[in-house]
C-alpha cells in the first residue's frame, strides 16, 4: 500500500499481489456477511449517467437483476440515448486538454488513492459481486482483489513510463522520448470480470493521460456507477471519467464510429471485439487519425493430461478450471484433452470430482457455484448441453437446478470428437468437453484446433513434453501443471491470440503503451 508521502519522497513500494481473504476466517466471515446486509439494504437505488461530472437520470432504465434470484433489483442504472452518449464523448474530449498537461505521477496519485479507497471498502464490492453476477465470495473477492492489483499496478507503471527513455546520444544534438496519451477512449468492459476487467481498463486509460467515455456491461452496470463515484470522491476532475451505460447494440457504434474517439478498448466476446475492430477501421468525416483497437475476446481452452501426468492433480485442476464461476472465465477450461492410456481412469475420477461440487445461492458460502449470469446465458448454455448429448456421452450433470435462478448443473460430456461443436465454440457456461487423444502429439494437435489461443495447460511429469508445449500449443497464458485459471497481475500478464484477441497483456509491462503514443524530440546545442 501507498501513502501520499511516500509517494511525495518517491519511496514507492514494489508492487506485490493483494492476498486473497479466506473466509474460513470467522473476522472476514463476519465482515462479508455485514456487508452482504449493508448491499442488500440498497437494492432498487438509482444510479444516474454521469456526464462531465453532471447526474443525468434518463427514463429508460437498465435493471440489474441478482441472477440467483431474478425477483431481485440490485439497482436501475440509467441508460444513455445516443445524444447523451455523443454529449459524453464532447465532454471527455474537453476535459482531455487539461488532464493530458498534468504529469504521469500526478495522475498516478489519483490511481493510488483509488487503489487505497477500494481496499477500504473491498468487502462492500466483494458483496456486490455476489449479487450482480453471482459470484462466491472467494470468486467476488478474488475479482476485487485483482482490481487493487490493476490499480496498484498501473499507477506504478505510469511513473516507470515517466522516467527518461533511452535513445542514444548524439553530438551536437540533445535528443529525448515522452509517452503522451491517445486522446478520448471508448472504455468497454465484460460483466464477467466486473471489477477487476472495468477497473483496470479504465484506470489504465486515464493513468496514461486519456480521458474515457465508459459504457460498462448492461449485466453490471451498478458496479462500474460505485467505482465512478469512487473516483469522483477522489477529485478526479470532471469530464475525465464519464458514464454512459446503455445497451451495446443501441450506443455501441456511435461510440465507436464517433470521429472524436481516438481508441476503444474492449473485453468481451469475438463476435461483439469483431464488429468493433471492423466498425473502427473505417476513418469517419472529421477524424483526424487510425482509430486504436485493444480488443481481448473469447476462449476455448484446453488442459491437455499426458500420459505420464499426476491425474489426481488433473482432475483437481481441471474440475477448478472448467466450474470456478460456473465456467464464466475467458480462461475457463472447457477442453480437457486425456491420453488414451489414462482416460477411463481420468474420466472415472473426474465424474467422482465434480459429483462433489455445490450448486446454490452464492450468499452461501458452502456452495461452490452460484448461477449463470442471465435467462439467455442460461438458455445459450441448455442448448449447449442438448447438443453436446448428441455429440459424446454425459458423464455429470445436465440440467437446471431449481426454478428460480439461473443455476445449472456442472455439466460434463465426454468421449466428444475434436472438431465437435462444443469441443470449438465457446459456450462460456459450466460446460465440460472430455476428448480422447491418441498420444502427446496428437493431443498437441488436438489443443491447437480452434480458432482462440488464450490459456491453455499441461499436465505432465516429462520435460520433454514441457519443451515440445513451450514452443507448439499456441496460447496467451500456457501453464504447466497447474489449473488454467486465476492469472495474477504482474505474475501472468494476461491475454491471447487468434480470435481471443490482440493480446494486450493486461498487467504486464507492455499494458500503458497500447494507451499511449511516443513522441521523438530533437533540439539542436
Ligand atoms: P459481450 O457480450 O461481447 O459484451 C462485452 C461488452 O460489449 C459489454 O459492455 C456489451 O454491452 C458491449 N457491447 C455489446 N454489443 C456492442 C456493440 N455493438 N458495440 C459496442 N459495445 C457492445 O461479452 P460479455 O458477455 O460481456 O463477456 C463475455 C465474453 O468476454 C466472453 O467471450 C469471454 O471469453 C470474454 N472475455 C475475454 C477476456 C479476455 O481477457 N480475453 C476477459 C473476460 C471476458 P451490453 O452488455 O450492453 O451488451
Amino acid at each position: 500500500m501507498t501513502t501520499t508521502a511516500e509517494h511525495a519522497s518517491g519511496k514507492i513500494a514494489p508492487f506485490t499481489n493483494e492476498t486473497v481473504k479466506d473466509f474460513r476466517d470467522p473476522a472476514d466471515a463476519a465482515a462479508i456477511k455485514a456487508a452482504l446486509a449493508e448491499v442488500k439494504s440498497q437494492f432498487r437505488r438509482h444510479y444516474p449517467l454521469v456526464i462531465d461530472g453532471r447526474r443525468i437520470e434518463t427514463e429508460k432504465k437498465i435493471r440489474s437483476l441478482n441472477p440467483a434470484n431474478p425477483d431481485e433489483v440490485i439497482g436501475l442504472t440509467s441508460a444513455a440515448s445516443k445524444e447523451q452518449a455523443n454529449e459524453a464523448i464532447q465532454a471527455a474530449a474537453r476535459a482531455f486538454e487539461s488532464w493530458r498537461r498534468l504529469t504521469l505521477a500526478e495522475r498516478a496519485e489519483y490511481i493510488f488513492k483509488a487503489a487505497r479507497l477500494l481496499r477500504d471498502r473491498r468487502f462492500q464490492y466483494d458483496a456486490l459481486l455476489v449479487y450482480e453476477v453471482g459470484k462466491s465470495w472467494p470468486e467476488a473477492d478474488g475479482d476485487i482483489a485483482e482490481a487493487i492489483d490493476f490499480l496498484e499496478f498501473y499507477a506504478r507503471e505510469a511513473l516507470r513510463f515517466a522516467q527518461p527513455q533511452p535513445v542514444v546520444p548524439i553530438e551536437g544534438e540533445q535528443n529525448e522520448m515522452v509517452y503522451i496519451p491517445l486522446g478520448v477512449g471508448a472504455v468497454i468492459p465484460p460483466w464477467n470480470f466486473a471489477g477487476a476487467i472495468m477497473m483496470g481498463m479504465t484506470a489504465a486509460a486515464i493513468v496514461s493521460g486519456n480521458t474515457v467515455v465508459l459504457k460498462p456491461s448492461s449485466d453490471a452496470a451498478v458496479i462500474a456507477a460505485w467505482f465512478v463515484d469512487l473516483l469522483e470522491e477522489i477529485g478526479v476532475p470532471k469530464g475525465v471519467v464519464n458514464f454512459v451505460p446503455g445497451s451495446g447494440s443501441e450506443i455501441g457504434d456511435l461510440i465507436v464510429t464517433h470521429p472524436s474517439v481516438r481508441f476503444i478498448s474492449f473485453t468481451g466476446s469475438k463476435e461483439v471485439g469483431l464488429r468493433i475492430n471492423e466498425l473502427a477501421a473505417k476513418p469517419q468525416p472529421g477524424q483526424k487519425w487510425i482509430k486504436r483497437v485493444v480488443a481481448e475476446m473469447g476462449g476455448k481452452d484446453s488442459i491437455v493430461v499426458a500420459a505420464d501426468a499426476d491425474v489426481d492433480a488433473a482432475v483437481e485442476g481441471v474440475a477448478v478450471s472448467a466450474f470456478g464461476f460456473q465456467g464464466q472465465k475467458c480462461s475457463a477450461c472447457s477442453r480437457a484433452i486425456v491420453d488414451a492410456s489414462i482416460y477411463d481412469e481420468f474420466v472415472e475420477k473426474l465424474q467422482r470430482r465434480v459429483g462433489q461440487i455445490a450448486v446454490g445461492d452464492p450468499t452461501d458460502l458452502s456452495n461452490y457455484m452460484g448461477p449463470v449470469v442471465n435467462e439467455a446465458a442460461l438458455r445459450s448454455i441448455m442448448g449447449y448441453i442438448e447438443k453436446g448429448q448428441r455429440e459424446g456421452r454425459l458423464i455429470a450433470g445436465g440440467k437446471r437446478v431449481g426454478e428460480t435462478g439461473y443455476f445449472l448443473e456442472p455439466t460434463v460430456i465426454a468421449d466428444v470428437a475434436p472438431d465437435a461443436t462444443i469441443a470449438q465454440e465457446e459456450i462460456f457456461g459450466p460446460v465440460l468437453a472430455v476428448i480422447k487423444a491418441k498420444d502427446f502429439d496428437d493431443a498437441m494437435t488436438i489443443a491447437n484446433n480452434t480458432e482462440f489461443g488464450l490459456t491453455g495447460s499441461l499436465y505432465t511429469s516429462d520435460e520433454e513434453k514441457i519443451r515440445r508445449a513451450r514452443e507448439d500449443f499456441f496460447v496467451g497464458n500456457l501453464y504447466f501443471n497447474r489449473k488454467s485459471t486465476g492469472a495474477m497481475v504482474g505474475v501472468h500478464p494476461f491475454g491471447g491470440f487468434n480470435m481471443s484477441g490482440t493480446d494486450s497483456k493486461a498487467g504486464g509491462p507492455d499494458y500503458l503503451l497500447l494507451f499511449m503514443q511516443a513522441k521523438s524530440m530533437s533540439r539542436k546545442v
